[in-house]
């Protein structure tokens, strides 16, 4: 088994919103922000071959979007997520599943991207199995008012259209032998959060539970969360057998960092270490 840590690009979200009821002055020290309050973020993916599989958790934004749009979001870096599979000598057919932690645009946006002549979508990745929760998939194509905007169709509809649409909750059979899938419902409905067993360690793809190294902290939580104080029991939860079992949480939108373990203080759960993929391993 072998992991890398894939760079699908960045993007810019506004700080306010990224840290909920934190105050500026707390969280500007640890993510700086620009002059429109805005912040950089990674759209980190994670990609894992073992044995015959080669896995994918999330694919980004993707590029379907028109140029005013994809505005509004500052694309920037050099980082995409086609680009960076086929760096580490991988194609996109060689791809056998993509997770999905959840559909909103900055997850599931690669998935799909248009024909060469863009005239009909289709599937970035023809061969692989997409994988989500049968219970986030409703959500997302019956969004709640709050989520409507993050939730797109063209990201959604053609993956199940493909016939490459598969619920993880709806399988007989374990689908990856390394690979157990957690949910969490805060951030949104039946997010997933693969953790991987690799190299006698525990890695976790805690997707938006905790997006960046700054986000430890219990009461750190998103403003785009559906249910913050769901958020909260669930960080307290994972930290708690994080720091007791040192897993590795691995970050989909830290700018800096790849990874971090987190440990028990008396102020509450706090980072201990950081760095890229393979410092830790
Ligand atoms: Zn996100």
């Amino acid at each position: 088994m072998i992991l890398h840590s894939i760079d699908a690009g960045y993007f810019k979200l506004d700080g306010g919103a990224m840290f909920g009821v934190v105050p500026k002055t707390f969280w500007n020290k640890l993510i700086p922000a620009d002059e429109n309050n805005l912040c950089s973020w990674m759209m980190r993916c994670l990609l894992i071959e073992d044995g015959n599989q080669l896995i994918l958790i999330d694919t980004g934004m993707g590029d379907k979007q028109d140029a005013k749009w994809q505005g509004y979001y500052y694309r920037h870096g050099e980082g995409e997520l086609v680009k960076s599979i086929r760096a580490k000598r991988y194609s996109e057919n060689d791809v056998t599943d993509v997770i999905l932690s959840h559909l909103h645009f900055d997850h599931c946006g690669g998935s799909v991207k248009w024909n060469a002549e863009r005239t009909k979508f289709e599937m970035t990745f023809p061969n692989a199995r997409y994988w989500t929760h049968s219970e986030h998939f409703e959500s997302a194509i019956h969004p709640n008012p709050r989520e409507k905007a993050t939730f797109f169709r063209d990201n959604i509809l053609p993956i199940q259209e493909a016939n490459q649409l598969f619920f993880v909750d709806k399988v007989a059979e374990k689908p990856f032998k390394n690979i157990e899938i957690l949910t969490a419902d805060g951030h949104t409905e039946k997010m997933l959060m693969p953790k991987i067993s690799y190299q006698n360690k525990e890695i976790i793809f805690i997707a938006d539970t905790i997006p960046s190294h700054a986000h430890i902290p219990v009461p750190y939580v998103m403003g785009y969360d559906i249910r913050p104080l769901q958020t909260m029991i669930e960080k307290d939860n994972l930290l708690s057998k994080a720091s007791e079992n040192e897993w590795i949480i691995f970050f989909d939108h830290d700018p800096l960092y790849d990874c971090a373990t987190v440990q028990r203080t008396e102020k509450g759960f706090a980072l201990k270490e950081k760095g890229s993929l393979v410092e830790f391993f």
